[in-house]
């Protein structure tokens, strides 16, 4: 038995979600209340442009945060199995966005993180023990000067993970709460129980997480050294919110398709959380690129990682020189590699992935870095 087990994900279920559906699911109250719309859109005229225009009069925390939100860049992956299906795969790395802070949870804060800067208030939000989310909330928190309040799916007896550790480190006040208890989360009125701080809900799912990612999306479609433009553009789902941020910012656009690949089971059931989140976000005539989901991937459910995931992601690794987690970003990396080597993809056809980060949770998986 490895010293590291006690900390991985596959001895610590307590932090596990039950059935990964449930927990992933977007807040269903919320998007079915209309009181709660009402509420959520009036949150969304949070004004980022003036407080962009603003950021030479205010305080340190919004120069540093507008200095945090740099575009990540983009790569050419060198991988046979693109090679040999004649398609050009990039990647747009929003992994390197910070070394502490990754990814599309970083930008799904920015819109929160921005308001509660403006307001002089902390930031309350809830995950499970290996969450990206709340990882990225309490280091930019630190980075920026926001208090931040983490609300934790399990019993505090649990080993801490390492994602714990971190958040903690980075002064993240946590409260771990009883399933029961977690399920409440996105009933009015439940973080206040806890905190008067401005509240996000799990995974940076709202209104305002939507449209944080619109720059994020811009990146993923601009053309680089005068190449062709991608035609099709991939990412990772768990609540699919960056899938909606992406779809809503793009709009209306020929000759592009934006897949999702959901990383839990019912993944299907995605499809219907993204529309939600697009007609709160957008009304319902919002116009979208074509899209859909790619269904298969999630490899036994979500967090899962079957001794075949893991081959693959120390192979890939391995061949492009990129790292990946099991979680999120290797599952999708999978099922392009399945999509290629199959012809499923057109010849010809240029393919920009989302890195969407998340290699804290690497070390949920000691078998990853064992020979
Ligand atoms: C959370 C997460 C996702 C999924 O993002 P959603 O907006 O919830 O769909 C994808 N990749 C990584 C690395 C993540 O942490």
């Amino acid at each position: 038995m490895s010293s590291h087990a006690a900390a991985s994900r596959q001895s610590t279920d307590e932090t596990l979600p039950p059935d990964g559906a449930t927990v992933l699911s977007a807040p269903q109250g919320a998007l079915s209340s209309p009181a709660a719309v009402a509420s959520s859109a009036t949150v969304t005229a949070s004004p980022i442009a003036s407080l962009e225009a603003d950021s030479s009069s205010a305080g340190g925390g919004l120069e540093a945060l507008l200095e945090l939100f740099t575009l990540p860049r983009v790569e050419r992956l060198d991988w046979r199995v693109a090679r040999e299906a004649g398609v050009v795969v990039e990647c747009l790395r929003a992994d390197t966005l910070d070394a502490e802070i990754s990814g599309n949870k970083a930008w799904k804060l920015r819109l929160p993180l921005a308001r509660a800067l403006s307001e002089g208030r902390g930031i309350i939000s809830c995950g499970g023990g290996w969450s990206n989310h709340l990882h990225a909330l309490a280091a930019a928190g630190a980075r920026l000067g926001v208090a931040t309040h983490g609300l934790v799916r399990g019993h505090p007896e649990a080993p801490l993970t390492p994602t714990l550790k971190d958040a903690m480190a980075n002064g993240m006040h946590l409260n771990f709460i009883s399933r029961a208890e977690y399920k409440q989360r996105d009933q009015p009125g439940f973080s206040a129980r806890f905190s008067d701080a401005l509240w996000v809900p799990e995974g940076g799912g709202s209104v305002e997480g939507v449209a944080g990612l619109e720059p994020l999306a811009q990146a993923l479609v601009t053309t680089c050294n005068g190449e062709p433009a991608p035609q099709l553009v991939l990412m990772a789902c768990g609540s699919g919110t960056t899938l909606a941020g992406v779809l809503s910012a793009l709009g209306e656009r020929d000759g592009l398709r934006v897949i999702g690949v959901p990383t839990m089971n019912h993944g299907d059931q995605l499809y219907h959380r993204v529309r939600r989140l697009l007609a709160r976000s957008g009304g319902s005539e919002q116009k979208t690129p074509e899209w859909g989901l790619w269904l298969g991937a999630q490899a036994g459910g979500f967090a899962k990682a079957p001794a075949w995931l893991i081959d693959f992601i120390q192979r890939f690794e391995a061949e492009t020189g990129l790292q990946v987690e099991p979680v999120y970003t290797g599952k999708l990396f999978a099922s392009l590699a399945h999509h290629l080597a199959n012809g499923m993809i057109a010849p010809g056809t240029r393919v920009r992935v989302l890195h969407t980060g998340g290699l804290q949770g690497r070390r949920g998986y000691p078998a990853l870095d064992a020979a």
